[in-house]
This record gives structure tokens, sequence and C-alpha cells, in this order.
């Protein structure tokens, strides 16, 4: 591990007041969570500062509520359920920034995004979250890109700041990819845009062997190199983008494979070269899936962000779905990352097949540009200090 930052296993826990930033964004429906893969990855970190005799503050952020106005369905009061029952424990709710009294050991605060000057990261704010606690633990790689109270201020007034082990674990799997991959390294990038991607596809052809592309995305690319896309969802402004990363992919030895074949509207599968002015391109081929799956086959690390097709409907889904059994099947070092590429694969069953799944999405891609996250800097500042 090559960052310079404390743990939770560095600093004794005992009878110390423990707050924990988590990322519990997760989604709700009819005040029930419907997928607590975010809550089930931040237990560890739980659970190691209540065996110690910590007492235990848990904070998160939940969507984006206007800051100021409670609304029920931002409320985290169905996480708090939740946790109960994954930790056969009682968690206390707090609907305010209140102490943890002396006879509570698990509590969680509401919503964070509700707390006026949350997202401006007010010091004010985050020196009245830094004062409920002993020891604050930055343990949310979801929310770790934001500069906010909950998960940069707070980290500089409180008087011990480290990190989780979900942050860790997230910094170490992504680190195995971006700074000691074994090669060759696979890229594969899907999406429906390259414009909120371009920093991301920029680092990952600095240190790809290979990067397949393929979702909406992949358009942009087939246009830049002259093909007709249709009436396909495509970033005419990005063409230039598009050209300039191809070229940068020359240089640096990296081997960009496009679509040879797509699927078109009613499930039709045809070569791009053939592409009407009416169709859109809605998947991947089937001979670029099988082509994908070759190379895919011949990767020691793969990483991999963004479906490859429209997914959601089963006419457009089989190239996401050849691709994700490739991975699954490959015995490589795998990372994936992204909201809609994960519900991809638990839709597929592939999920517990990948080496290592991300539960960062923003944060995920903005670590892989290989920047420094202002939740994980500040961690760094302060044990320079
Ligand atoms: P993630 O959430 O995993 O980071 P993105 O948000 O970048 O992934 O992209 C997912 C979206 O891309 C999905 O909604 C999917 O329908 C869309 N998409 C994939 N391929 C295409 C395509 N060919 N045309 C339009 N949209 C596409
Ligand atoms: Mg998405």
């Amino acid at each position: 591990m090559t960052l310079n930052i404390l743990t939770l296993n560095d600093v004794p826990l005992y009878g110390k007041r423990v707050l924990i930033r988590e990322d519990f964004n997760v989604a709700i429906e009819d005040g029930k969570v419907i997928n607590d893969m975010r809550i089930r990855a931040a237990l560890p970190g739980i659970q190691q500062a209540l065996a110690a005799g910590a007492q235990v503050l848990l904070m998160s952020h939940l969507g984006r509520p206007e800051a100021g106005i409670y609304q029920e369905k931002f409320s985290l009061k169905p996480v708090a359920a939740r946790l109960e029952e994954l930790l056969q424990h009682s968690v206390s709710f707090f609907s305010k920034l209140q102490p943890i009294p002396k006879t509570c050991s698990l509590a969680l605060y509401e919503n964070v995004r509700f707390l006026v000057g949350e997202t401006e990261n007010s010091p004010a704010l985050a020196q009245e979250m830094a004062n409920l606690c002993d020891i604050f633990v930055m343990d949310a790689f979801g929310s770790a890109h934001r500069a906010h109270a909950s998960t940069v201020g707070v980290a500089e007034f409180a008087p011990i700041a480290v990190a989780g082990p979900l942050l860790m674990q997230e910094v170490t799997a992504l680190d195995r990819i971006m700074r000691h991959p074994q090669h060759p390294l696979l890229t594969i990038v899907g999406g429906a845009k390259i414009s909120g991607k371009i920093q991301t596809l920029h680092s990952l052809i600095t240190i790809s062997d290979t990067l397949l592309i393929g979702g909406g995305m992949a358009n942009t690319f087939l246009a830049a190199q002259g093909f007709n896309v249709g009436a396909s969802l495509y970033e005419p402004d990005q063409v230039p983008r598009a050209i300039e990363l191809l070229k940068l992919a020359q240089q640096h030895s990296c081997d960009i494979i496009l679509p040879q074949d797509v699927v078109i509207n009613e499930g039709i599968n045809k070569p791009v070269a053939a592409v009407t002015s009416t169709e859109q391109i809605l998947d991947i081929g089937i001979k670029t899936s099988a082509a994908f799956a070759a190379l895919i086959q011949h990767a020691k690390t793969i990483l991999w962000n963004g479906p490859l097709g429209v997914f959601a409907d089963p006419r457009y889904a089989a190239g996401t779905k050849k691709i994700a059994q490739a991975v699954a099947e490959s015995s490589a070092y795998s990372v994936v990352g992204g909201g809609e590429t994960i519900t991809a694969l638990e839709q597929f069953n592939y999920a517990d097949a990948m080496s290592y799944i991300s539960t960062g999405g923003g944060a995920f891609l903005e670590y892989l540009e290989g920047n420094s996250l202002p939740a994980i800097k500040v961690l760094t500042k302060k044990n320079e200090s």
C-alpha cells in the first residue's frame, strides 16, 4: 500500500466515540431498501469498531434532497432497519446531529444532505460533526470524490481521522490496476456517452494494452472513423475528442477495438458499415462480442465500466451478457464499477464471479483518472501534520 494514511487498525478504539462516514446511498422503494450491496460492504468497519468496544456513530447521504427541507423519501430510516437485520444489533436513529448517549453503542444519523452547509463543506457544520467524535473514519468510497462537510471538512476538524476497511479495499483493488497490473491489461468501456468519461478514457489508454469500446459511446468513435451511425445516440461535439483519443492510443500502443457489427432496432444484427440513417445502434453485434470475448480470454487484468448495449431491453442485452460471461470465465484479476454495469451483472448472475466490484460510481471513474480524491487527500494531509 502506497498511501500514507492511518487506518482503523492503527488507532485504539476502546471506549472511543467513532464516527464513520458511510455510503448508504442505496435504492429504496416503499420505505424498504431494495439493494443492500453498499450496506453489506460497510459492515466490516462497523463490526470492527463495535467489537473493539467503541461507541459507533454512522452518517451518510441519500439522494439529492434540497438542504433544509425534510422529505421522507430521502430519509435513512429504512437503512437503520436493514442494518439492524444485518448486524443483529439495535441501531438508534438520530434525526439531528446529537451527541451519542453513554448507554448507546450504535447509532445512525439522518441524511447529511438535509443539513444546510453539507455540500458547501461549511466549516461550522464540519466542526459540529467533528465534535461528536474522538475518531472520524472515512469509509464511504462512493462519496470520496466529493469535498463535503461529512467527507472532507469533518476530517480536518476531528481529533483523529483515519480510513476505514472498505475505503482501503477499494483503493487497493484499483491500485492493483492503476499502479502494478499484470499484463495484458484489458479495459472495457461502455455506457451511454463519452462526455463524462473523457479524462478516465485518457488515463486508461495510457495504462491499458487493449481497450474495448461498446455502448452508446462507441458510436461517437465510429463517427470519428467516418462511419454513418444513423439515428443512434452519439455526441457530434465529442468527435474531435474521440479522434484525439484514437491518436493517443497509437502513441501509447494501446489497441482500441471498436464494434465491427452491431444490433439495431428490432434486434437486427448487421455490419457497422451497413447502418442506414434511420437506424439506431443499440448493442454490439455477434461478431464483435465473440472478438471481445476472445481478447478477454487472454487478459491477465480486466477493468470494466459501462454496459455495451441498452441491456434493460432483452433484445439489446446479448452483448453485455456475453462480455459478462467472458469476464466471469476468465482467470484474470477483474474489477468492475458503475451503477448500471453492476445492475447488469446482477441481472445475468455473474456478479459473484468478478474479482472485485467497486461500490463507487463517480468516485470509481475519478480514481481511474489518476487524481487523488479529496476525501483521501485530507486523510493524507492529516497524517503528515
Ligand atoms: P454505469 O452506470 O455502469 O457507469 P453508464 O451510466 O455510463 O454506466 O451507462 C449506462 C447506460 O448506457 C444504460 O442506461 C444503457 O442503456 C446505456 N447504453 C448502452 N449502450 C447504449 C446504446 N448503444 N445506445 C444508447 N444507450 C446505451
Ligand atoms: Mg449510470
